[in-house]
């Protein structure tokens, strides 16, 4: 801070302390033209009798005309005064007057010297000092203007003086020079003074002026400040403190905190951080509710900062109050609005959850009857057909649920993926293979294009990349001509893959390419036969996003497309971790393999169930596989009562249940050394991600979401059943 107070060393100041000399020269000059003038007419009429008239008149002439020159001279500058910037010219002007006038002094000597009379000679002298010393006091601030006023008239006396052949006139003559000297000498050493004064005198003006323009700084700001000192007594205060606390500044300055706060405000909020500044010579800042008189109660910001007059010793704290309130109550009401935002996703997720629970259960059931009555050889035809028909709407709704939570998930930003390594030719013969029934259904040709052959482990989610591989060759086949191709190829990039599913089919106009990725546009698909939903690639395309790859298609009307994903690949290194992780993957998401075998014997198998519909379908599909008996119980209480009592070769387990749910009811059965053993399969409408492998954490032997397919079903009791520890 201090200095900033430093009046600068530069040539503006330099120019201003000239400006202030000049004028210095002309304030003096109206006194120097009167006196000069006086002086004049005293010489005048002594010397009026001993010299010629003629050479008088035309000295005074010649005189009165150069202090006639210096008053108009005078009045010019009082009009106009010397700024920085005319300084200079001011100062010739001066200096040639003061010139002028020296000379017309020295005419004196030359015109009307009196020879021969000594008392008229020692006055011509006295005069002549006299003018001297009076030049010497206001012409010492510019030693040019002294010398160029006095030397033309001190040297032709000095030489008169000397030419006369009397030695009052030598003592005269050796005596005036003798003062010149001594005035030379002093007017230098007047003259170096008073040049410091005016550079003091700048200075100050400087910093005045510097004084105010802080002032005004300080009292500018929307901020309440103050000084303090060592005695906790206040220096100063801005305008902004004043008018808060409306109190005026000569009731507050000199008072202590406790006169102005009250003791015991000041003891407990004030003193504290004041002293730890003091003591610390740290800032301190703190928020409290501060009591404003003007506008009652408010939060602010408090920071003390230490102010050192001389280093290393805190003389005073300054403290600035910000009004903060407005901004506390905003970040109050963001905190508020992310907790309540934070507890709508998760409404939104409990939502869902609970919505694909509710959809898919009687879903299940629509389905399963219809698949019973659509094979039922004691239907009429006609009657079988019906319950296909049932059972290919239904299957068309199913799908449409789950895209629409799949995308609701996605968009609350729910889409946990287990990203890791993936053999991405496990993922494309997945793909392959769940896509060939409808491929033959529709009469396409799906093959394997030539491309990368060697094994590329790319980083992805194994069941997602299977969904996206899925959805590009669904819509190859679903949108071609008949006895189409498809094509399903990989390349590998630099440090990329890219898969990528060309078809022969109809194509996608290019005024509509640009929509491809908008959710529900179907572009103008919905008015012909094939169905879908319009959501599949703007999952496809979250999804490919979320894993850090890009997707992007091709196509020509008429001729056929070809969509890509890329996806950044992995290193040889890690390609064991890789099989691994496919492995399990593979047992969670791809059906369980058909292991080909019968069950031995006649099993006893319990379904914990509490939904009557489910419980029928179940029981009905259980008619046709021969050898098993299927009890039921609606509840897990139920279900563990009947088990202890007389324990089944195999249990399923829906999940929700009234009371006890079916993860309790497995610990249960695991923490018994008598039912420890029996498998337990989970059958669940609950078919959120994730779910499938808490319950095989969680200890069931497999899992099943509904709807169920019911072959796949038994293949996974019959492989249950023939383990060797059941
Ligand atoms: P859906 O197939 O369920 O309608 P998608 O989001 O998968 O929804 O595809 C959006 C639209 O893009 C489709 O309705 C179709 O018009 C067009 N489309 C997608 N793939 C192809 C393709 N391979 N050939 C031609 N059109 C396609």
């Amino acid at each position: 801070m201090t200095e900033k107070f430093q009046a600068p060393r530069t040539d503006s100041m330099r120019a201003a302390i000239e400006a202030e000399r000049v004028r210095l020269l002309y304030a003096g000059l109206p006194l120097a033209v009167v006196s000069n003038a006086l002086l004049a007419v005293a010489l005048a009429l002594l010397l009026w009798r001993t010299s010629e008239p003629i050479k008088a008149t035309l000295w005074l002439a010649a005189l009165g005309t150069t202090l006639l020159l210096r008053a108009g001279l005078a009045l010019a500058h009082r009009r106009q005064p010397a700024t920085p910037a005319t300084s200079d010219i001011w100062l010739t002007r001066f200096r040639l007057g003061t010139l002028a006038t020296g000379l017309a002094w020295g005419l004196v000597s030359i015109l009307l010297f009196p020879d021969g009379d000594v008392e008229s000679q020692m006055f011509l002298a006295f005069a002549m000092t006299g003018l001297m010393a009076g030049a010497m006091a206001s012409l010492s601030v510019d030693m040019t203007a002294l010398a160029a006023f006095t030397t033309p008239f001190v040297l032709p006396l000095l030489a008169r003086l000397l030419g006369e052949d009397s030695d009052i006139s030598l003592a005269t003559a050796v005596t005036m020079a003798a003062f010149a000297l001594f005035m030379v000498f002093s007017a230098r050493r007047f003259s170096a003074a008073e040049h410091g004064n005016l550079r003091l005198h700048q200075e100050m003006v400087w910093r005045e002026d510097a004084l105010k323009r802080y002032a005004f700084i300080v009292n500018t700001v929307a901020d309440m400040m103050s000084v303090l000192n060592r005695e906790h007594r206040y220096e100063a205060v801005n305008d902004t403190w004043c008018e808060m606390l409306m109190r005026p500044r000569e009731e507050v300055i000199g008072k202590g905190i406790a006169e102005v706060w009250g003791e015991d405000t000041a003891a407990r909020f004030i003193v504290p951080p004041l002293q730890r500044c003091f003591a610390e010579g740290v800032p301190v800042s703190l928020r409290s509710t501060v009591e404003l008189a003007l506008l009652g109660a408010r939060t602010c910001d408090i920071t003390y900062y230490p102010f050192e007059q001389t280093p290393g010793e805190v003389s005073h704290v300054v403290t600035v109050t910000r009004d903060v309130t407005e901004l506390a109550e905003s970040q109050q009401a963001l905190i508020q609005a992310r907790d309540a935002a934070e507890t709508g996703s998760h409404a939104k997720s409990e939502f869902l959850a609970s919505m694909s629970h509710e959809l898919r259960t009687p879903l299940n059931a629509i389905l399963g009857f219809a698949q019973l009555f659509g094979a039922d050889p004691e239907l009429s035809e006609d009657a079988r057909d019906n319950a296909r028909e049932i059972e290919r709407a239904g299957e068309h709704l199913l799908a449409l649920i789950n895209d629409m939570i799949d995308l609701a998930r996605i968009e609350a930003g729910r889409m946990d993926l287990a990203i890791g390594p993936v053999t991405l030719g496990e993922v494309l013969a997945d793909g392959l293979a769940l896509a060939a029934p409808l491929a033959d259904k529709r009469g396409i040709e799906l093959t394997r294009g030539s491309g990368e052959k060697a094994p590329v482990t790319v980083r992805a989610d194994y069941l997602r990349l299977r969904q996206v591989v899925l959805n590009f060759l669904s819509n190859a086949i679903k949108y071609n001509r008949p006895h189409g191709k498809v094509i399903l190829s990989c390349r590998r990039l630099d440090g990329h893959v890219r898969v990528s599913v060309a078809d022969t089919g109809r194509g996608i106009p290019a005024d509509k390419q640009s929509r491809i990725f908008n959710a529900f546009d179907r572009l103008g698909a919905e008015r012909g036969e094939v169905e879908g939903t319009g959501i599949g690639l703007v999952i496809t395309k979250r999804i490919v996003e979320a894993m850090g790859g890009r997707i992007g298609f091709e196509s020509v009307e008429g001729q056929g497309s070809t969509f890509w994903v890329e996806l950044p690949t992995i290193e040889a290194e890690e390609s064991e971790e890789a099989a691994v992780a496919d492995t399990a993957h593979a047992s969670a998401g791809a059906p369980p393999p058909s292991p080909g075998v019968v069950a031995p014997r006649a099993a006893n198998v319990l379904y914990i169930e509490d939904n009557p519909l489910n419980l029928r379908l179940m029981q009905q599909a259980f008619q046709t596989w021969p050898g098993w008996r299927l009890h039921s119980a609606h509840t897990a209480e139920i279900g563990l009562a009947l088990i202890r009592a007389e324990p089944p070769d195999l249990i399923l387990m829906d999940i929700n249940l009234p009371g006890m749910n079916g993860f309790e009811a497995l610990a249960a059965l695991r923490a018994d050394p008598a039912t420890a053993s029996i498998p337990v399969i989970a059958v669940t409408a609950n078919a959120m991600k994730g779910d499938r492998e808490q319950a095989l954490a969680a200890g069931f032997d497999a899992y099943f979401s509904k709807p169920l397919n019911i072959p796949d079903l038994q293949r996974a009791i019959d492989q249950a059943l023939a383990a060797p520890d059941a």
